[in-house]
């Protein structure tokens, strides 16, 4: 079997949703899973419901959600019933969001309304596939999807996964039916709703790939691939024809959205491939994610392969006064941000001295106040982190002064060489990264 994956622009709208009827076809004797994520920006205006300040403000809001579904629904000549499930939670949401208006929603509140959108987009995608005369059958993702409670945030259960895909969606399969289900969502122990984390529906693929023994898995998505960058800052980005596991984690973990960054984990062991491709031009090769260090070059010799970059960083810096000892300096400094849970991502430290880049600033407060205990704290916000990925760039020489001498007009800020000798990282103010980001491109693309 094999598990297809779409996201919010492959769903987006009727015609996208008519590709997606044709790829499925196309791959029917595959035995695909069918995995999708909410109509694109429907994720958004569900958790936008949150600041909706009155009852009329929500009405305004579920209406357009109504239409837009309803519109896409009218759009592949879908009938009545299946709009009958979207009608049915709308109007089940109404009293659940009149208790709420005006006040401050837990993370499973928000879990439980935004999964709304995955089992929308999957009831449509679902009449789609019957409509074309294939055996769809919706299945509700919650019931194989075992998690923690760390709603908005979840940490899957494999191996419950695994047991639950071999007892409910297997059978599915023997009886040669087209399961569609919902990416993103899945449920706790005690059977509350939770998600993976905005972009979880990779995940989600990944993780059912793994507990079915899947051939490969799938990431249909708007873009050719995995790219050298950010195509909405490098028009000119080319596709990576193949990428290690280690390279996609390390550059979803970067900021390139096209993956989330837990895709690979379930992928590695079971050594399945995974494939990112365009489901705007499906005949087109997509980037090929496989084990191995040296997937094959995209230009010449250049060993550097992509440039990823991520907003809304918080550099913390914490200098410590010169009498204290350095290795229980550094200790201390992360057993505070262990106990508050806090991870870092880029980390450059002298014996005195440790900046670290945090992506989630909502722990700042009590954080800053104990490592003030360890010396003098400063805070940046609205930075940006810039990594190059690519193949041994720590033995690559000459290549860090060909990037800085790249960036030369930017004020770099951090730098980390990190613990992976395939990324170079550097911290820049957020406004300077589209520049940073197209200077490197060009220095390691353009020439080529
Ligand atoms: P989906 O809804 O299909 O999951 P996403 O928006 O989550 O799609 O991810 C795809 C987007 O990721 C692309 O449209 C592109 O703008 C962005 N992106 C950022 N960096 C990269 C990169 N290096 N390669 C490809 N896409 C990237
Ligand atoms: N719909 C969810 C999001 O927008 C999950 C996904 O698209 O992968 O974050
Ligand atoms: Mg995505």
């Amino acid at each position: 079997m094999i598990v297809s994956k779409f996201g919010g622009t492959s769903v987006g709208d009727a015609a996208a949703i008519r590709r997606l009827v044709g790829i499925v076809a196309a791959r029917r004797t595959e035995r695909p899973v069918v995995v999708v994520s909410a109509l694109s920006k429907v994720t958004d205006a569900l958790l936008d419901l949150e600041q909706a300040s009155d009852p009329a403000a929500v009405s305004t809001r579920l209406a357009a959600l109504r239409d837009r579904h309803t519109a896409v629904a009218t759009g592949l000549d879908l009938a009545g019933p299946v709009i009958e499930p979207l009608e049915r939670d709308l109007a089940a949401l109404v009293p659940w969001l009149a208790t709420r208006i005006g006040r401050a929603w837990s993370a499973a509140d928000r879990d439980f309304l935004v999964s709304h959108g995955e089992l929308w987009s999957s009831h449509l995608v679902t009449a789609a596939l019957a409509a074309a005369d294939l055996p769809a059958a919706w299945f509700d993702a919650r019931r194989v999807i075992a998690t923690d409670s760390q709603f908005g945030q979840a940490v899957p259960n494999p191996a419950e996964i695994r047991r639950r895909a071999a007892r409910l969606l297997q059978p599915l399969l023997d009886d040669g039916r087209i399961p569609v289900t919902q990416g993103f969502i899945g449920s706790d122990d005690e059977g509350w709703t939770t998600t993976l984390g905005r972009g979880g529906s990779d995940y989600t693929a990944s993780l059912l790939g793994a507990a079915l023994d899947a051939a490969r898995v799938e990431i249909w998505t708007d873009v050719d691939g995995i790219l050298t960058a950010d195509p909405r800052l490098v028009p000119d980005a080319r596709r990576l024809p193949e990428a290690s596991y280690h390279e996609a984690a390390e550059l979803a973990a970067f900021g390139a959205k096209v993956l989330h960054p837990a895709t690979q984990l379930p992928l590695v062991e079971a050594g399945i491939p995974c494939w990112v491709l365009n489901s705007f031009a499906p005949e087109r090769e997509g980037t090929r994610i496989v084990a191995g260090a040296r997937p094959a070059p995209i230009t010449g010799t250049s060993p550097v392969r992509s440039i990823a970059w991520k907003k809304g960083i918080t550099v913390v810096n914490v200098r410590a006064p010169r009498s204290f000892e350095a290795v229980g300096f550094l200790q201390q400094f992360f057993t505070i941000f262990a106990r508050h849970g806090v991870s870092v991502d880029v980390l450059a430290s002298s014996e005195v001295n440790v900046s670290v880049t945090l992506d989630d600033a909502s722990r700042l407060p009590g954080l800053v106040a104990d490592l003030e205990a360890l010396g003098a704290v400063t805070v940046f916000d609205r930075r940006a982190i810039v990594a190059v990925v690519g193949v041994d760039l720590r033995g690559t020489r000459g290549l860090s002064a060909r990037l800085f001498n790249a960036v030369k007009d930017v004020n770099i800020e951090v730098i980390s060489q990190g613990a992976s000798e395939i990324n170079i990282t550097f911290v820049v103010r957020e406004e300077d990264a589209p520049t940073a980001v197209r200077a490197l491109h060009r220095e390691f693309f353009s020439a080529a």
